[in-house]
């Protein structure tokens, strides 16, 4: 009889495929599904491939990466720059280099169709003066300077209003090698709008043409004034780069840039507005800013993305900045604020009220190198991830696995960053992604939906996570649904292409709670 034992199409070893399914090898040595191309490319635009993975370094992971967005534009060039556009209008990636990126592989190795629609869509993925230099980086890797790019370029500067344009010129002058002046020179924009004209001028020779705009004067004054001057920047509209250095250690000219700061500027500056004494303790300005930091319009409109907030809680928080030596004395009520536009940066989630597992992979891979290259690892970023279901969710348990099944003790009713902290501190080991389904199988605890947050490496256990699901079925006779949250852009996912009741999302997708409940629903 033994002879006939070891073949099996419900139980199969992670280390082997299942029978007949078609699987890869993931980086771990275990047999998982690879995910379609599409499905890829959202993971590669919102997770990008700074940093690389646990298992893949950087440089590899963006050939494969890479590899997968040429094969895209070769099936469908148009779709896959709507695919870019969708995802970088809607802030739903951290950063928009992989975007950039991207959209420069489309218009230089696509076909002249793609080339040209890729092209027509600059401005909506080049939002902004320091996105055009990264395209303009990124694009030198695929083609020259032909007439199509130089067009688009043109175009770029002169479809933009005066006073964005303006505001663009000399807030980044020049980033990464490359300045506006560098770009109007290769493009040659030309105008008979003397305001526009005025501003080309200033770009490329420094002089102040009149009629001219007011930041433009405004720019010139600051950097003439002997000693810091406030008043200049509420008149002028000016902000933190558009000032002398030397003005960033006044209290008055930090209360002056507040009052028109975007909200994202202001998030990454909390820090510095403190250590000046600018957020003291029960001020009116603290209260501003707390209030800013928790009105839903304005994050919105921003497209302050959570990761953002993610990281400046946990540096805010820390008291003191990453790189120099700036420190401050944390207000507390900037940490409970941060903790609630956190919630308020991902799209609106209504709870299903079905019975949800939250399921973290807490294995050594996970607690490896930084998600999207930001400074916080897969693993702590999963905890924040499963908040935002477990805090419209009123049933939910939230579990962490590696070779064992771990009960985490952690809730949305604690701030982020204690809940970032502990993720830390959970011991770790082999990966074994069927671990949240045997749990649940062995102790018959009722479950709807479980969500499981991973890199996908699983290779451990001796049962696929997609033959745990099915046994789990069977026993309960309830048709419980999984979903994976792939939290590295990686080709591999444990979610079974074939079962409906499974779906794949990208971990840090502002949208991805929202999918997780419509799909629930
Ligand atoms: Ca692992």
């Amino acid at each position: 009889m033994k002879a006939y034992k070891n073949y099996s199409t419900r139980q199969t070893p992670q280390a082997e495929p299942i029978p007949g399914e078609e699987m890869v090898e993931n980086s771990a040595g275990g047999f998982v599904f690879g995910v379609d191309d599409w499905k890829r490319l959202e993971r590669f635009l919102i997770l990008g491939s700074e940093g690389g993975t646990y298992y893949v370094g950087e440089r590899k992971l963006t050939k494969e990466n890479a590899d997968c967005v040429l094969r895209c534009i070769k099936a469908d060039g148009k779709r896959t720059v709507d695919v870019i556009v969708e995802i970088s209008k809607a802030g739903r990636a951290p950063k928009n280099d992989p975007a950039l990126f991207a959209l420069a592989m489309c218009a230089g190795l696509g076909d002249g169709k793609t080339k040209g629609y890729a092209l027509e869509q600059l401005s909506k993925v080049a939002r902004i003066g320091t996105h055009l230099f990264h395209f303009a980086e990124y694009v030198q890797q695929f083609r020259g300077w032909g007439r199509g790019l130089k067009n688009a370029v043109r175009d770029w500067y002169q479809e933009m209003s005066l006073d964005r344009l303006a505001y663009q010129a000399v807030k980044y002058q020049r980033r990464d090698g490359w300045s506006h002046r560098d770009l109007l020179r290769l493009s040659h924009p030309k105008t008979d709008d003397k305001k526009r004209n005025a501003i080309y001028k200033w770009i490329t020779t420094g002089d102040v043409l009149q009629p001219a705009n007011k930041v433009i004067e405004g720019y010139e004054k600051a950097m003439a004034a002997e000693k810091p001057k406030p008043y200049m920047i509420l008149d002028y509209g000016l902000t933190r780069e558009m000032i002398p250095t030397s003005w960033l250690q006044s209290v008055d000219v930090w209360g002056a840039l507040l009052r028109n700061m975007p909200i994202t500027a202001m998030v990454r500056n909390l820090g510095k507005m403190t250590s000046v004494g600018l957020l003291a303790p029960m001020s009116d300005v603290l209260s501003v800013v707390t209030k800013r930091l928790k009105d839903p319009e304005r994050i919105k409109q921003a497209r302050v993305h959570p990761l953002s907030v993610l990281v400046a809680m946990k540096t805010y928080a820390n008291g003191h900045g990453l790189r120099g030596k700036l420190s401050w004395n944390p207000a507390r009520e900037i940490v409970d604020a941060l903790d609630e536009c956190f919630y308020l940066s991902f799209k609106g989630v209504e709870p299903t009220n079905k019975r949800c597992l939250l399921a973290l992979d807490v294995s050594g891979s996970m607690g490896w190198n930084n998600i999207a290259g930001m400074p916080i690892t897969p693993r702590e970023a999963s905890a924040a991830m499963a908040l935002t279901t477990a805090k419209v969710e009123p049933i939910y348990s939230i579990m962490g696995f590696s070779h064992h099944f771990v009960n985490l003790s952690i809730s949305p009713r604690q701030r982020l960053d204690d809940v970032v902290g502990m993720m830390t501190g959970v011991p770790m080991g082999a990966t074994d992604c069927s671990l949240p389904m045997l749990w649940a199988t062995k102790g018959s605890v009722p479950v709807d939906v479980f969500v499981i947050y991973t890199d996908n490496e699983t290779w451990y256990g001796n049962i696929h996570p997609c033959q745990a699901l099915d046994a789990y079925r069977q026993k309960m006779g309830i048709d419980a649904k999984l979903v994976v949250v792939g939290m590295t852009a990686t080709g591999f996912s444990i979610a079974n292409p074939d079962d409906i009741g499974t779906l794949d999302v990208v971990g840090f997708d502002t949208a991805t709670p929202n999918i997780i409940s419509d799909f629930v629903r």
